[in-house]
């Protein structure tokens, strides 16, 4: 059982109220899509409509097909959100009550969620200072008797160093779920994520890389059994009809959004290589400033879900957000609390000295506005924006 205290004081960030209000530059993001592809949507849409089948058709079979091929993987199964497909996958890894799964500090609560979903205990790590990404390093220091699987996130575009991951996992028997959320089409080694652990859960949110029109999410492995596991575990624990054989879930991804996604995955490696091109320009032009931009490790090809600088100091990236705000440029700062220091996790004692890294960064994290139809006349008013900044600083 959950225990809520509403009476429980709320800490807001100052510089949250200065967000609040839209800007110009950095929304308007979805509705720009939908202005390059609405047709193309509208098309299948007219297509699916009439066909009177709704959930688990002819249409999620060709996207979990096409996902898994353009993910470098033998199966796809679609999910009703990215936060069902991690839980699942995990459900299907058979982590469960007494286990401990290794994750990194600085990632979107589903994360850990779906770890304690499963009853498991998750057990966080810091980040490495230039990729922001758990390391094997970090990682090894954290297994115990108890551990069961490593859930590494590819965070901002950026796949983790995963083949030392996977050789320490096969060291210690464990199993290995890539959080891809923040990756669809990212690569490495010439390979994709989604291909590189035991399976992969990547969200399909609207505002992700690529994202339905709601809530889905999909998982990816070239294992069979995980994926007959999943597949049970979606859907009400059959693998037969009426024939219940767990207690399953009803995590499906429905025929209309899937249909729509076939449509996006035709446009996500265009779309992933111009946001290499705003962050390009955001490179170039924010070299000389005291901002440290991202580094790309040399087995990594970016696809910038987010372009992130860490600022010299906390106060510094306050009076930057709102500085950029009051120019009309939506910056934002994401993940501003490490999960292991949310209220929900209070229970397992972290400090922040736990994650001297992730404390420091989450302070100074900025991230500046970036998606595949941002303009590029719009990066350069955001890098002009902060070089003025600094000149009157
Ligand atoms: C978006 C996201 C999720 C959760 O996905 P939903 O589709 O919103 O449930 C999980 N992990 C990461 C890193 C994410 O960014």
């Amino acid at each position: 059982m959950t225990k809520i205290d509403l009476s429980r004081k709320i800490e807001v960030p100052s510089w949250v109220d200065a967000l609040l209000k839209p800007t110009k530059i950095g929304s308007g993001e979805l509705e720009r899509q939908w202005e390059e592809i609405g047709d193309e949507v509208m098309d299948v849409l007219k297509k699916v409509m009439p066909t009177g089948k709704y959930t688990l058709g002819p249409y999620l079979k060709k996207f979990e097909e096409e996902f898994a091929e353009f993910s470098n993987s033998k199966y796809g199964i679609g999910m009703s959100s990215g936060t069902a497909a991690l839980h699942i996958a995990l459900e299907a890894m058979g982590v469960g009550p007494g286990d401990e799964v290794i994750t990194v500090c600085n990632t979107y609560v589903a994360t850990a969620f779906a770890i304690s979903y499963c009853g498991a205990t998750p057990v966080f790590v810091d980040i490495d200072p230039k990729t922001y990404n758990l390391t094997a390093e970090l990682v090894e220091k954290k297994i115990t008797s108890k551990t069961k699987a490593i859930v590494p996130v590819h965070l901002y575009g950026q796949v983790v160093d995963m083949d030392p991951i996977m050789d320490l996992a096969k060291k210690h028997n464990l199993y290995v779920l890539e959080d891809a959320s923040h990756a669809h089409g990212a690569y490495y080694k010439g390979r994709r994520a989604g291909s590189l652990g035991h399976a992969a859960a990547f969200s399909l949110y609207p505002s992700k890389n690529m994202g339905a029109y709601g809530d889905g999410g999909v998982i990816t492995t070239s294992d069979p059994e995980l994926n007959e596991k999943i597949r049970m575990l979606r859907y009400v624990g059959q693998r037969v009809k009426f024939i219940h054989e767990v207690i399953g879930f009803q995590d499906r991804l429905d025929e209309i959004q899937a249909a729509m996604l076939s449509v996006k995955l035709r446009h996500l490696d265009d779309w992933n290589n111009r946001r290499r091109k705003i962050a390009a320009i955001y490179d170039e032009m924010l070299k000389d400033t005291p901002l440290q931009l991202p580094y790309v490790a040399d087995y990594a090809h970016h696809i910038y879900y987010s372009y992130v600088t860490i600022t010299p100091n906390a106060e510094e990236r306050t009076n930057l957000l709102i500085h950029l705000a009051n120019n009309d440029i939506g910056a934002f700062a994401m993940y501003p609390i490490l999960v292991p220091m949310q209220g929900a996790y209070e229970d397992l004692n972290y400090k922040e000295s736990d994650f001297p890294v992730g404390s420091s960064y989450a302070t100074r994290v900025l991230n500046l506005p970036i998606f595949e139809t941002f303009r590029e006349d719009e990066a350069r008013a955001t890098a002009e924006a902060i070089l003025a900044y600094y000149d009157r600083a």
